[in-house]
């Protein structure tokens, strides 16, 4: 049986203050036992990473960044290399969010580095892909998302993909409050695992856009979907609790 993973992506929102609430609320319910059958994580700002690290350590709860450059070192100013993520006890990061890739230009290529350079320093990434609506509305979204992945697999191959997580994250569901129907996501979900062959089977594959405790039960029972990547809803510590709750 394949794992349960609840991923929180803070975004570029909050501060030390903030963050250091978020994370006891969210301590105080998983230590509780609130939540039994998902592994949660939450993906911090870089800037917060550090204390994060140190209020979580001993806890259930992983840690994740939300970008990381495909470089390891050297003259690349204002970048935060692979290796350094995994220095701060980083365990997940987000590769190819649709934020990356529209608003700061991130082609499937240089994704796929980031991807590799993860990997190599012993992170997980979370490969995050999904259509525009007007990419929906043509017909395109298995096309678009399995290019999306098939650039990846150009470097690593299916089986690289093996200690990784993806996201499907349809661009018309993020931050919209817009969730895709369960149906529409377990068709997606379903097609990823097919286009990676025997490794499908084994991948944990999340789906994102909007979801919240309401939305999140039927969506985590489809067949194919294993669990969540969570924007706004993860910045309330009850809502993103009775998400990782939602996860059987
Ligand atoms: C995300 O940022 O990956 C996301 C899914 O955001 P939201 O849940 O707010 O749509």
């Amino acid at each position: 049986m394949r794992r349960q993973l609840v991923i929180g992506n803070w975004k570029m929102n909050g501060s030390s203050a903030s963050s250091s609430n978020l994370l006891s609320e969210l301590l105080v319910g998983l230590n509780a036992g609130r939540v039994d059958a998902a592994e949660m994580a939450v993906c911090v700002p870089y800037v917060y990473l550090s204390a994060a690290a140190d209020a979580i350590k001993g806890s259930s709860l992983k840690l994740g960044a939300q970008n990381v450059s495909q470089f390891d070192s050297g003259a690349y100013t204002g970048e935060v290399s692979p290796s350094m993520l995994a220095d701060l006890g980083c365990h997940y990061v987000l590769v190819g969010h649709s934020e990356r890739r529209s608003l700061f230009g991130e082609s499937s290529q240089i994704v796929a580095e980031k991807f590799v350079a993860a990997q190599a320093s012993g992170l997980t990434p979370v490969l995050c892909v999904g259509e525009t609506l007007e990419e929906r509305e043509a017909g395109s979204t298995l096309a678009v998302v399995e290019s999306q992945i098939a650039a990846v697999i150009e470097s690593v191959g299916p089986e690289g993909l093996l200690n990784s997580v993806i996201a499907y994250e349809p661009v018309w569901a993020i931050g919209t409050g817009l969730t895709a129907t369960p149906e529409q996501a377990q068709e997606v979900h379903q097609y990823i695992r097919r286009c990676l062959g025997e490794a499908g089977e084994k991948i944990c594959i999340l789906y994102g856009g909007s979801v919240k405790a309401s939305s999140a039960g039927e969506l985590f029972a489809q067949a194919d979907i294993d669990g969540g990547l969570v924007g706004g809803a993860s910045l309330q510590g009850e809502e993103f609790l009775a998400i990782g709750q939602a996860a059987k």
